[in-house]
């Protein structure tokens, strides 16, 4: 392929007059920054920042003042809500001039904005507050689009821009953002009174207009420019300089992903003082965009020169790794001795890194590891803290490669130099960004994986463990329920929180399968909850050899098959992990008429307990939580065994939950949250990490139950 066939694709004008006409100019803000930001080629998620300068009545004089919106500290303009937006008395703001000792001191400035809130919005201000508000325009965009980037980031982006845009646009040396950046944006408007905006080299486009539609379009028709120039230009090259490799059939790369994944989240968890491993959930991406690249010539020269835009870097660090392999000739056998020197000299590389650029207020050096993980005809995993932030670190080396792309076919590409990357890696301002993030939860950066997922105690368990942070696997034979429950979760949690998948327990193909589709979904298990069960009744004359083969295969083949897996996950993975099986009380104390179900249920204990000595050198626990009398939400209850649970205890089936409450010792229902109250306790290293081998039963008191 080459750049022109790729990246031709203009961008729409999608201003819409009719409804931009009842907005009020707050609105009209809103609607311009969201429409811009919901195309991913005008800016990446959270990159850039919108503003304008409106007229509103000042609550204290009640005389009209010019007042700054522009975007505050985090969120993004594709997403934002008018919340997003922080308030300043613009002409204090320009003011600030006065007090400006230069750009050594230009951190300080920051600690001024504060004092400019109008109307006490708590909206915290960003950096970039000064790039839009010493510049007189009205309305001003600041975007991160691949094709201007593609220009920014080229070593001759100087006359690149002028030959694009003649004067109307114009070029600004790199600079972080900043006061200082500020005032040389004022300088150049000041200076260039018919330009519509500029080109900041290395960084991203700066456009702004009398109107919000002005500015909008502006935004729009320069990018479109740019896009359009560099099609044309490079029409006829092949990008990166042609395949040097190429990639394998879909099936490969996923099994080949599916595999590293975990071995690679086993290198890369971080480990606590107090013995804790902090683990890292994995995202894998095989588009064509990925692929063309890492098959590439220019691969090995462009990947270690790094990303250029300052969000890029910061998301995906300086650079990827990418991770020898020649797809077609060699196996996943010979990447796997590769990955352990690999990851270490990437971290040792990092560590030189740090060491030749700190100043001496430098905050310590954070996760040497890399984020972006490379494999020629295979894909890109990145790792992080959460799924939303792997997938994005993803999405942005995709914006990466297409800026390298695009500068490599018309130019030579440049990454940032390394010293300015760092300033703004070890930023002081950043570092006290990331200090004001929320503690992560209990279960941030854990898998956990639910077979029967879909079922009653199933979905309460992943309600409750995705509270905590985790990233839930649910599995389920009932395509139906799965794909609703699926549904469900991500509608509560967020599509990145949740992954339903199809499994039968009973068949060792599937059980393989699921855990590979697991692996790809987050990286690897860390929580297996083996839960995917039935109900049967019958005296033991009328037990056919198919009932009981039923039972078995699903409850104690089927949790074998499960937990095995699990376990060879969590040996791979190399940071423990917490098994629990979800048997009944019918394991600890026989029924009359289900000896099928209380065999293979006891069975379950059993191996629970094989897990728990097996385990413990690996640091993974295996423990056990017994329901009993679960009617509400259990799909087991609406069938054959309610009935026959009620004939048994000479009732009828609507009166069977008050039968169960008489004969608790608390007399007390128990329902799924009360089955995943328990299975979250065994589930937390941090709740139960020194119980192995053990038992909860949750039935509101079934003396015959005890465990002895
Ligand atoms: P449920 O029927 O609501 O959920 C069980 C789920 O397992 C269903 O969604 C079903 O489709 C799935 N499943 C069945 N066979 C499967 C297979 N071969 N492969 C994959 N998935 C399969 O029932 P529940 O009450 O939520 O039960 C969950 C577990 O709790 C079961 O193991 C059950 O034996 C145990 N249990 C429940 C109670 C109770 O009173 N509800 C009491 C004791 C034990």
């Amino acid at each position: 392929m080459d750049y022109a066939e790729t990246s031709t694709a203009l961008l729409e004008d999608r201003w819409d007059e009719v409804h931009a006409a009842d907005l009020s100019p707050e609105a009209l803000l809103l609607y311009r920054s969201n429409l811009l930001g919901s195309d991913k080629r005008v800016t990446n998620y959270g990159g850039g920042n919108t503003s304008s300068k409106l007229a509103e009545i000042d609550p204290l004089t009640g005389e009209t003042v010019a007042v700054l919106w522009v975007k505050g500290s985090g969120g993004d303009i594709g997403t934002m809500k008018l919340d997003g937006f922080s308030t300043l008395y613009s002409d204090r703001l320009v003011g600030l001039q006065a007090l400006y000792k230069g750009p050594e001191h230009e951190d300080a400035m920051v600690g001024l904005y504060p004092h400019l809130t109008f109307n006490l919005n708590p909206r915290a201000t960003s950096i970039d507050t000064p790039l839009h508000g010493l510049i007189s325009h009205p309305h001003v965009d600041h975007v991160h689009p691949d094709a201007i980037i593609a220009i920014a980031a080229s070593a001759d982006s100087e006359r690149l821009t002028r030959e694009i845009f003649g004067g109307e646009i114009g070029w600004v040396p790199w600079r972080r953002p900043g006061f200082e950046l500020g005032l040389w944006l004022k300088r150049f408007v000041d200076e260039n009174p018919g330009a519509k905006g500029v080109v900041l080299e290395a960084h991203g486009l700066f456009t702004w207009g009398q109107t919000q539609r002005d500015c909008y379009g502006t935004t729009i028709r320069t990018i479109n420019r740019a896009v359009a120039w560099l099609a044309d230009q490079s029409r006829g090259h092949a990008a990166f300089g042609g395949e040097k490799v190429a990639a394998l059939p879909v099936a490969e790369r996923r099994a080949i992903a599916a595999a590293l994944m975990p071995q690679i989240r086993g290198l890369i968890g971080l480990h606590g003082v107090d013995g804790k491993i902090a683990t890292k959930i994995g995202h894998f991406d095989d588009s064509p965009v990925v692929l063309e690249f890492i098959g590439s010539h220019a691969l090995s020269t462009l990947a270690p020169l790094g990303t250029s835009c300052p969000d890029h870097f910061l998301r995906t660090k300086i650079a990827p790794l990418v991770i020898d392999f020649v797809p077609g000739r060699e196996t996943l056998y010979d990447i796997l001795p590769r990955l352990e020197p690999a990851i270490a000299a990437y971290r040792a590389g990092y560590a030189a890194y740090y060491e030749r650029c700190k100043r001496p207020d430098s905050p310590a050096m954070r996760d040497a590891n890399a984020v972006v993980y490379l494999i020629p005809g295979v894909g890109m995993i990145t790792f992080a803290s959460d799924k939303a932030t792997a997938r994005i670190a993803s999405e942005f080396y995709t914006n990466a490669i297409n800026v390298m792309r695009g500068a490599s076919s018309v130019s030579t590409y440049r990454g940032l130099p390394e010293q300015e990357a760092f300033d703004i890696e070890y930023w002081l301002l950043e570092e006290a960004k990331l200090s004001r993030m929320p503690r992560p939860k209990t279960l941030a950066g854990k898998v956990v994986l639910i077979t029967g997922g879909a079922g009653g105690i199933g979905m309460a368990t992943a309600r409750r463990l995705a509270d905590e942070g985790a990233c839930v696997v649910i599995c389920d034979i009932d395509r139906t329920v799965l794909d609703q429950s699926q549904t469900m979760l991500r509608l509560k949690y967020g599509a990145d929180a949740a992954v339903g998948l199809w499994v039968d327990v009973t068949s060792e193909d599937a059980v393989i399968a699921l855990y590979a589709e697991a692996a790809i979904a987050f990286g690897g298990v860390d929580i297996c909850v083996s839960n995917a069960g039935i109900a049967s009744a019958a005296p033991i004359e009328d037990t056919t050899l198919a009932l009981w083969d039923r039972n078995m295969s699903i409850l104690a083949t089927g949790y074998f098959l499960v937990t095995r897996e699990a376990f060879r996950m969590m040996k791979t993975q190399k940071s423990g992990g917490s098994i629990v099986v979800v048997a009944s009380k019918n394991a600890m104390v026989a029924s009359p008429g289900a000896s099928a179900y209380c065999v293979a249920k006891a069975s379950e204990v059993h191996l629970a307990r094989c897990l728990a000595l097996e385990g413990a050198a690996h640091g993974i626990r295996a423990n056990v939580v017994n329901p009993d009398a679960v009617l509400r939400g259990s799909r087991i209850w609406e069938g054959e065994w309610g009935a026959q649970r009620a004939a048994s205890n000479k009732t009828n089936r609507q009166d069977l939950e008050r039968v169960y409450i008489e004969r608790s010792m608390l007399k007390r229902g128990v329902y799924p949250e009360d089955i995943a109250e328990a299975i979250a306790f065994f589930a937390a290293e941090d709740r139960s990490g020194k119980s192995t081998g053990n038992i909860i039963n949750v039935d509101a008191g079934h003396a015959p139950s005890f465990s002895r």
